[in-house]
């Protein structure tokens, strides 16, 4: 396309996805047997289509109705490429405090007008955001899952170092004693030249994450994630006085202004917005600059999302100069092997990297067979 060519969005498309797993996945927040995410497809008047994804974990049709009827509407006929006034546009779709599934809903919207941005330029998304123009992004192996096990959970452990990893997330929970108990035997299993960072999902009230995070210190580990719910921040400034080990969290944020309070008084060291709930490209660009702003690190949080959720965020991570460490979860995830291709060249994680996508956009190919399957079962919970 040539430059100032007109460029219209036709059509908001979305599509609710559902997956089984082959195998349980536990965190102290819950047991998860299925996961859901929603694609979001925008179309336009010259062809060009993007793709966005939305972090949709239950009740992924309710987001999909949500998007078509109040998102749709406010913008077809408009240039996708206006990004930030649409999303002004799509945050008055509901009144009140932003967050929850509007911005989450906003987010896969975002991501597909970023997308179709970089096909109409010819151009990747990370050279559209201007930044650090990074190649590959270090990658963390997630998760060491969280249960009674030890002895499995260091079996678990040894093996992400097997397969070349360098520096791996350890789940844990309730009670404390398990807790402290599974952060000193880990680090035994795997020594000390494996980074090691531990993520508690909430678990704790104030005390007992004051002696998680002493367990922590004493075993070399460099994060303590989300230790207590995210909306007690006074708690967080307390433990971030009576804990060594730096704190991490962010996965929780839906906006910047959520965001903002612990990371410009320096409460935590490292912010973890989620791509596919804050709000899209956006409004994870914003918090990844205001933490570099503050000397706080940024590391993209993946979690249970999908292949988009992963490509735009190393084009994020490609940007910042604070980019830390991205999350690679490790366990399967259809929607990462079969939902779509990097597009050809670009590689998968090896020596603990992940190589940014070199394609127009996100650098992404849907795999619409994959997609009709994982819809029909995201469908048949409402049918
Ligand atoms: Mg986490």
């Amino acid at each position: 396309m040539q430059k100032g060519d007109a460029l219209r969005i036709t059509e908001v498309i979305a599509h609710p996805l559902t997956h089984r797993l082959p195998a349980s996945t536990q965190t102290s927040w819950g047991r998860y047997d299925r996961v859901s995410i929603m694609l979001v497809e925008v179309r336009t008047d010259t062809g060009i289509i993007g793709f966005g994804e939305s972090l949709a974990r239950f009740a992924p049709c309710a987001y999909a109705e949500l998007v078509e009827t109040a998102l749709a509407p406010r913008l077809i006929g408009r240039d996708p490429r206006h990004i930030g006034a649409n999303w002004e546009l799509m945050r008055r779709a509901l009144s009140g405090r932003a967050g929850g599934m509007l911005i989450e809903a906003i987010a896969g919207v975002d991501i597909a007008l970023w997308d179709i941005a970089g096909k109409a330029a010819g151009q990747p998304v990370w050279r559209l955001l201007q930044g650090e123009g990074t190649r590959a992004v270090p990658v963390y192996a997630a998760s060491v899952g969280w249960g009674d096990d030890d002895r499995a959970a260091e079996e678990e452990a040894v093996e992400f170092v097997g397969r070349g990893f360098t520096s791996l997330k350890v789940k844990i929970g309730a009670p404390v004693i398990a807790a402290c108990r599974r952060i000193e035997r880990i680090r035994a299993a795997v020594g000390d030249r494996v980074e090691l960072t531990a993520d508690a999902n909430w678990a704790y009230d104030l005390d007992g994450a004051i002696a998680v995070g002493q367990a922590l210190a004493r075993n070399g580990y460099t994060w303590f994630e989300e230790p207590l719910r995210p909306e007690d921040e006074d708690g967080y400034r307390v433990l971030r006085r009576r804990c060594e080990v730096p704190l991490a969290a962010g996965e929780s944020n839906y906006t910047l202004d959520q965001a903002a309070p612990l990371v410009t008084d320096r409460t935590l060291s490292v912010l973890q917005p989620n791509i596919t709930r804050s709000g899209g490209i956006t409004e994870t660009l914003r918090m990844a600059r205001l933490a570099a702003a503050h000397g706080v690190a940024y590391a993209p949080h993946v979690g249970m999302s999908g292949i988009i959720c992963e490509a735009a965020s190393l084009h994020v991570a490609a940007a910042m100069s604070n980019t830390r460490i991205m999350e690679c979860p490790c366990s399967a995830n259809l929607f990462k092997s079969e939902l779509a291709d990097l597009a050809p060249g670009a590689a998968r994680a090896e020596g603990g990297m992940l190589a940014v996508p070199e394609g127009p956009g996100l650098g992404l190919e849907i795999n619409f067979d994959a997609l009709s399957r994982m819809k029909a079962l995201a469908l048949e919970e409402v049918a």
